[in-house]
């Protein structure tokens, strides 16, 4: 599961514009800020790739990067923005929700869920989401190096608050790894999981 070459392939601003080639994909998804972007470059080990804007909410593109020529990673819209009013919410779920349910080549979701800090409700809604629609998931617990932090919970705790929530609404467990852009953790394994995914 190593990742050799990485190319930027499109943008593009509806579902029905991505790529057709039928290559297997994964999704990154999650609260803007949750350091989706950092993954995106420790993954590919190349600073220049991901091409993401900067500023939240002000270019809905769903973003395909192929791996080694045959999978993709997707780069999609961060959601959650501080002072995001229900209807711009709303815009970003209708822009996304199409392409969850008409992406037939998507794997899994990396849904990225920010372990430094406590179960945040739009999260939870967003995995709830996908699972009442039957999108697989797989949820990636970002900044994990962040162990200490005064009154703020431990990832560790974060995540084991998280999952307990997810229980009362998933009927199974869906697959989760913990990792840190700044310490590499769990880069090679999530790597793993995805290329073990797509030969399932
Ligand atoms: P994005 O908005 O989801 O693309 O998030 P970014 O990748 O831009 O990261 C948002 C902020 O979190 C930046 O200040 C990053 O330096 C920080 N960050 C991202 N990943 C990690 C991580 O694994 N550990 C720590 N401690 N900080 C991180």
């Amino acid at each position: 599961a190593k990742v050799k070459e990485v190319e930027f392939v499109k943008s593009s601003n509806k579902p029905k514009d991505c790529p057709k080639d039928e290559r297997p994909e994964f999704a990154m998804l999650g609260r803007s800020n949750v350091g989706k972007s950092s993954l995106i470059n420790a993954l590919v080990k190349k600073k220049e790739v991901a091409l993401t804007s900067k500023k939240p909410g002000k270019t809905q593109l769903i973003n395909h990067f192929l791996v080694n020529k045959s999978w993709y990673i997707v780069d999609l819209p961060g959601y959650g923005f501080a002072n995001a009013s229900e209807a711009a919410r709303m815009d970003w779920s209708s822009f996304t929700k199409g392409y969850f349910l008409n992406r037939d080549t998507l794997v899994s979701v990396l849904l990225l869920i920010d372990a430094s800090v406590p179960p945040q409700k739009i999260d939870l809604d967003c995995a709830n989401w996908l699972g009442r629609n039957k999108i697989p998931i797989t949820f990636v617990f970002t900044k994990c190096d962040k162990m200490k932090g005064g009154k703020a919970k431990r990832p560790d705790q974060n995540i084991r608050d998280f999952q307990e929530l997810i229980r009362q609404n998933y009927n199974h467990q869906p697959p989760w790894i913990m990792i840190s852009s700044v310490s590499g953790l769990g880069r090679d394994e999530l790597l793993l999981h995805m290329s073990q995914l797509r030969n399932y």
